[in-house]
């Protein structure tokens, strides 16, 4: 049985602050339909009902709306909630928070909606972790793999994993306490249940990446040294003139961004021009090593220099710090030379001119066809940095709780370990969560939400 807790009634505007057809206004707590029949001049509101009535402050009326009344524990709060909804503007969204404010419900904190449904046990926290990733979502692949987890899939893996550690250490702590009647559990059978938990908790660990790419986009940067073009080709994939193109050497000097969709949210990064010399100023040499941390972060680097010029020292070694990460070796201004007398240096050159754009939509595909790759390798279970250290602590204690049963050890010591895992897994779904960590994920959430 849900126990519901008792909070004060808070209220916030649930809808994006803007002109548009619909605001919400939403109220939650025990004094939420007391509010709105005293703002209203409803009589009643049955709970599950549509109703509607205007929202009425000292005889002024403010607007005609739309009231969903719910009633605990049938809310998404789990508490009394009332949702009002007013014609979406600006001004009329603020008035109606301001009325219902004035009549007693103090402003809600950011995703505290989300956290009272998860204090009230509507909600688990990788569910509550869902909402806000879908609502952030940059591509509708991950709001996709975030609805998975709202519906709870990872909720009920992490469950059955915690449930046959549970059923082990159960086994374990029976037969300390009572050795007379209880058996000693196998370590044959012990080894058998901690391999397959570990297998458990590795596949959902093998998504990890995955879910990193689907979450934040794939990082592509484009490096190379002063003047090849960095700029052109970021201006040409972007079909935009946002970065600074000049002939001086050093122009770029600070990072720039921006997001390009290739089918995944790409992040594509112009980094200042790595090079070294004597007449490097301040403000360059930091942008040299922004680019070359950029270039070490990133998932795909794109690595440029001047086909006219040919492959000099230089390109050589800034080619050396992305040759073991992915990358595509292009060489840029091939409109400066005959094509036929362009010479391989680097296995798999494309060849490129930002000035006619040939070999761009080739270039274009090459990329798409890495950055795909990256994040359908495996998306069965989406997860968050959280949660993957949550999972990777567990797993240690497994491995731990192995190796002792591999080696016949006193099986009380091999409990500590499992409940050192069952506990980590209890921080993922929030059985055992501090206030801080509780703050840390819903002070990241939207107000309203
Ligand atoms: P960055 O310093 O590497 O970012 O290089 P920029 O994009 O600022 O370009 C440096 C110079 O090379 C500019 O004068 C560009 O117009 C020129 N440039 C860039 N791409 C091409 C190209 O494909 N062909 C030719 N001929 N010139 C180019």
């Amino acid at each position: 049985m849900n126990i519901i807790q008792e909070f004060e009634t808070i209220a916030a505007i649930s809808t994006p602050l803007g002109t548009g057809g619909v605001g919400v206004i939403r109220i939650s707590g025990d004094k939420s339909f007391e509010i709105a029949l005293r703002i209203t001049n409803r009589k009643d509101l049955p709970a599950g009902k549509i109703c509607h009535g205007w929202v009425v402050d000292n005889d002024v009326k403010i607007d005609e709306v739309v009231i969903l009344p719910f009633k605990n524990p049938n809310s998404y709060t789990g508490e009394d909630v009332v949702e009002i909804q007013c014609h979406g503007g600006v001004n009329v969204v603020r008035n109606i928070l301001d009325v219902v404010l004035k009549n007693g419900a103090r402003m809600a904190e950011r995703g505290e909606f989300t956290k009272r449904a998860f204090l009230n046990k509507k909600l688990d926290l990788s569910q509550a972790e869902a909402v806000d990733d879908l609502i952030h979502a940059k591509t509708s692949n991950f709001a996709i793999q975030s609805a998975k987890n709202l519906s709870g899939v990872l909720a009920a893996k992490i469950n059955e994993i915690k449930g046959d550690i549970f059923q082990t250490a159960s086994r374990i702590v029976a037969g300390i306490d009572f050795p007379e009647d209880v058996a000693e559990v196998e370590y044959s059978v012990l080894v058998e249940k901690f391999t397959h938990s570990l297998d458990e908790i590795n596949k959902i660990l093998s998504c990890a990446k995955s879910s990193d790419i689907l979450r934040q986009g794939v990082k592509v940067a484009i490096v190379g040294r002063p003047n090849v073009g960095k700029s052109s080709l970021f201006n040409a994939l972007l079909n935009l003139d946002r970065a600074i193109v000049t002939d001086i050497a050093g122009t770029t000097r600070d990072i720039i961004k921006e997001n390009l969709d290739l089918g995944v949210a790409v992040t594509l990064v112009d980094t200042a021009g790595i090079r070294d010399g004597e007449n490097i100023d301040k403000v360059e040499e930091i942008g040299i090593e922004y680019s070359k941390q950029s270039a070490q972060e990133a998932d795909l680097n794109i690595f440029l220099y001047d086909a006219s010029v040919g492959l000099t020292s230089e390109d050589k070694e800034i080619y050396n710090i992305v040759r073991d990460k992915t990358h595509i070796v292009v060489a840029n201004k091939i409109d400066l030379i005959d094509i036929n007398d362009f010479k391989e240096e680097l296995p798999n050159t494309a060849k490129l001119s930002t000035y006619s754009a040939y070999g761009l939509d080739e270039l274009k595909g090459k990329m798409r066809a890495i950055v795909c790759n990256f994040s359908l390798e495996d998306t069965e279970y989406i997860t968050n940095k959280r949660q993957q250290s949550c999972l990777l602590k567990s797993k240690e204690a497994l491995e731990r709780a192995l190796f002792a049963a591999k080696s016949e050890e006193l099986q009380d010591m091999i409990y500590i370990d499992l409940k050192s895992a069952l506990l980590a897994l209890d921080e993922i779904t929030g059985e055992v969560i501090t206030d801080d960590i509780l703050n840390n994920i819903f002070d990241h959430f939207c107000i309203g939400k």
